[in-house]
């Protein structure tokens, strides 16, 4: 998804309007490779300021993880802005410590990079399918959301019938 910024290099215009939809595949992060289930979208703008290319864009697009507790696929939305200048490689650190930059390389901006590199926190560290997921049966592997495995019944058999109540069940059988 890049981007370029001729125009504005050559001053033929001071702000470039992003405002797109684009279907990409996945997004890499932490060394996991999401898949997307909508496309991307962009509403934004590159504008020039006095300190360079200002990037002011909101994101949106929905990833596709699985439950911690049950494995299943989830659709996760993801929606945050992205803002920044566009800097190039040898830049001045300094000077943009309270802001954020991207560094591009003189010509375009890949937003699909930047979206990678802004990823940080928009993701939720544990994905639910559902608040009350009752996750998998750890002696069977079954998904406890779609079926009552019978390991689950004899815990909860024993845990109903009290010890004390089955002797006195052999009792009154002994009547
Ligand atoms: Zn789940
Ligand atoms: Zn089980």
């Amino acid at each position: 998804m890049k981007i370029s910024l001729d125009k504005l290099i050559r001053r033929e215009t001071d702000k470039i309007d992003l405002n797109f939809c684009q279907k990409v595949d996945t997004i890499n992060y932490c060394d996991t490779s999401y898949e997307l289930a909508s496309p991307i979208s962009i509403d934004g703008k590159i504008s020039t300021t006095k300190s360079g290319f200002y990037l002011d864009a909101d994101v949106e697009f929905t990833v596709l993880d699985n439950c911690s507790r049950c494995l299943e696929e989830v659709e996760v939305p993801i929606e945050y802005s992205i803002q920044g200048f566009l800097v190039k490689e040898d830049f001045d650190e300094d000077s943009f410590e309270d802001d954020d930059a991207f560094i591009y390389d003189g010509q375009d901006i890949d937003l699909i990079q930047i979206i990678e590199q802004t990823l940080d926190f928009k993701l939720p560290a544990r994905v639910l399918c559902d608040e009350d997921c009752k996750g998998l049966c750890p002696g069977c592997g079954a998904n406890l959301n779609k079926e009552a495995c019978s390991c689950n019944e004899i815990a909860n058999d024993e845990e109903i019938i009290d010890p004390r109540f089955a002797k006195l069940k052999d009792i009154f059988k002994n009547d």
